[in-house]
């Protein structure tokens, strides 16, 4: 279905669907997940070894939890994005990011190029991930 909303945009409207979708699927997830993490904390472990396993459990569900977490925040940047009109466009080299990219990571701030030059200089502490930054 078409929406004359979005105008010129329309190209756009395809990824802000994308996106909500996405992040409808991310937020059943985190709460699928929490679902579980309650249902787990209502066995109380008979020994060590499963009070172990219960840490392990519980390390790995905050784990994917901060990766679900940190996709949401990419995710909701993209579709703020989409509504400044500078969607696509990498804020490093200003060079439009291809439609290619786009399309397998809706949510890409950079171009391959800068992406793995940000990450490199967010790896060696020169730079500080604005996401995380943002989330404090
Ligand atoms: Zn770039």
């Amino acid at each position: 279905m078409m929406n004359a909303k979005y105008g010129t945009k329309s190209n756009f409207a395809n990824y802000r669907r994308v996106l909500e979708s996405k992040a409808e699927e991310v937020r059943d997830s985190l709460s699928k997940q929490k679902a579980a993490q309650v249902v787990s904390r209502l066995d109380i472990p008979s020994d060590e070894g499963d009070l172990s396993q219960q840490h392990h459990e519980e390390w790995l569900f905050l784990n994917r939890n901060s990766i679900d977490m940190k996709l949401l925040r990419e995710i909701s940047g993209a579709l703020k994005r989409i509504d400044l009109g500078s969607y696509g466009v990498c804020p490093e080299c200003e060079e439009d990011i291809s439609v290619k990219r786009l399309d397998a990571v809706p949510w890409a701030r950079y171009c391959v190029t800068c992406q793995d030059l940000v990450a490199t200089r967010i790896e060696e502490g020169e730079l500080v991930d604005e996401l995380e930054e943002a989330s404090r």
